[in-house]
């Protein structure tokens, strides 16, 4: 046995194979930071790597501001064709060459859920091909069948402690597309999804140059805390710290040896909201703030991970991240934690979505320091479980950190997985190795 590659170029040959029920990982452009495609021959010994990204891709607007994707198509190419329609999608991955049908599997987020809420919140309807290969359509106005499990009221109350966070620790299981919003491929493949998508309109990007969040995190928490108050006007709140813009070069960084908080905002509001917001803070300097551009500031943005991974390869380097969420009362004491992880000696950097108190926190270990590394990683997911906090709210759980998740899922979750499961992959052909598949009587 070993594991096989079977590319895919039309969604035909995808509904054959799916009759065959041959358990696979189903991949498109192959981006997710928590499945290791270096070395899945180490994780999944049997099986096949079926590749999506050769279906070639579409986009059209069903109705105007609903924006119809089917096969492989990536959020550039969407935001450029929205854009050439005098619209804008709300969602905005950092890497923008991952797939948009993926997004909805990984339940991905972005810069802009600060203002928009989360891509699962944008979805209007999908469509999925099932267990013997056909096509299925879910509705985001229709609540998910009750009998799909009988834990499903138990599951959904459960849930209530978590509705506004972006993601939970578990899938949201409330409407018809929840059940591959976020379930990574474990219930089906998405072949077509309608989203809706907002008019555009012109933005500009306000930056504050901080001190270093290490020393001083005051000026921080008081733009945290009084643009919670902003979010119908402020639709991305984004930081990187001064160790992650170390990692580019030199001529374009805005800011050697600080921290940046950005805001993108509407252009026409920028008068007012200087005066409503900016003109408040008591913790800024006026000669900290500047104004960029929205092209210049994404190249900026994408930069940062981009060479922190460049660098990462060249030494040889396996990043140790976190996708951490916490709510209001929590963001200092997570701040605290990372301040203990960032005196361990090890290289490591901070970056992420500031105004939803979600952050990345990296390490850049040698091959000796990651077991260290994993080791505080551990307490600091025994920390969040306690805070009821989301540990993994942006990239998924993937075959990374299904070990570390663990803790945050319940007997009532474990058995609404396996119901769902039986129902919808009784051949378990969708990602077997995913989080749902849960070993043992619950
Ligand atoms: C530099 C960088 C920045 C990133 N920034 C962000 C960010 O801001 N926000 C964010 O959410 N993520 C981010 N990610 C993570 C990643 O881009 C997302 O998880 C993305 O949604 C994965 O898309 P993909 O096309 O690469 O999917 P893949 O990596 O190919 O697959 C991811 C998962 O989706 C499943 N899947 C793929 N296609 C389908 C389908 N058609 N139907 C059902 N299941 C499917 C797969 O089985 C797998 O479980 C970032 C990654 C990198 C490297």
């Amino acid at each position: 046995m070993s594991l096989q590659r079977k590319y895919f170029t039309n969604v035909e040959d995808l509904k054959i194979f799916l009759k065959e029920h041959t358990p696979a990982l189903y991949v498109s452009s192959g981006t997710s930071t928590v499945i290791p495609f270096e070395a899945l021959e180490k994780v999944i010994a049997d099986g096949v790597v079926a590749d999506l990204s050769g279906i070639k891709g579409s986009l059209s607007f069903r109705n105007p501001g609903e924006l119809t994707v089917k096969g492989h198509v990536t959020w550039k190419e969407a935001k450029e064709f929205c854009l050439q329609h005098g619209y804008e999608i709300m969602t905005s991955p950092t890497e923008e060459l991952a797939g948009i049908l993926a997004g909805i599997a990984t339940s991905c987020t972005g810069e802009r859920s600060f203002g928009f809420g989360n891509l699962r919140s944008q979805i209007v309807d999908l469509v999925f091909l099932d267990q013997n290969g056909e096509e299925k359509i879910l509705s985001s106005q229709k609540k998910l069948d009750p009998n799909i499990s009988a834990s499903l009221k138990d599951y959904q109350n459960a849930f209530s402690q978590f509705k506004n966070f972006k993601n939970a620790p578990y899938p949201r299981f409330e409407v018809e597309t929840d059940l591959m919003t976020g379930t990574e491929g474990q219930l089906g493949i998405i072949v077509e999804a309608t989203l809706k998508v907002r008019k555009n309109a012109s933005e500009t990007y306000l930056f504050f140059k901080l001190p270093k969040w290490t020393e001083d995190y005051s000026a921080h928490l008081e733009i945290y805390e009084k643009i919670q108050n902003f979010r119908t006007r402020v639709f991305a709140c984004e930081f990187l710290d001064y160790q992650s813009l170390s990692y580019i070069p030199e001529n374009e960084n805005p800011a050697p040896g600080k921290d940046l908080i950005f805001l993108e905002i509407a252009q026409e509001d920028f008068e007012n909201f200087y005066n409503d917001f900016v003109a408040q803070l008591k913790n800024v300097a006026e000669e900290d703030i500047f104004e960029m551009n929205g092209s210049k500031c994404r190249a900026l943005r994408v930069l940062v991970p981009r060479s922190i991974f460049e660098v990462n390869s060249r030494m040889g380097v396996t990043k140790k991240g976190t996708d951490v969420q916490v709510s209001r009362e929590h963001f200092r004491d997570l701040l605290e934690i990372y301040k203990e992880l960032n005196q361990l000696g090890v290289a490591c950097n901070l970056f992420g979505h500031f105004g939803d108190a979600h952050l990345h926190f990296n390490y850049m270990p040698t091959k000796e320091q990651e077991e260290l590394c994993l080791k505080k990683f551990d307490e600091l997911y025994s920390r969040v479980l306690k805070w009821n906090g989301s540990p993994f709210a942006e990239h998924g759980i993937g075959l990374l950190k299904k070990k570390f998740i663990q803790p945050f899922h319940h007997d009532v979750q474990r058995q609404v997985f396996r119901d769902i499961k039986m129902k919808m992959d009784p051949y378990q052909q969708f990602f077997p190795q995913g989080f749902m598949n849960v070993e043992g009587k619950v």
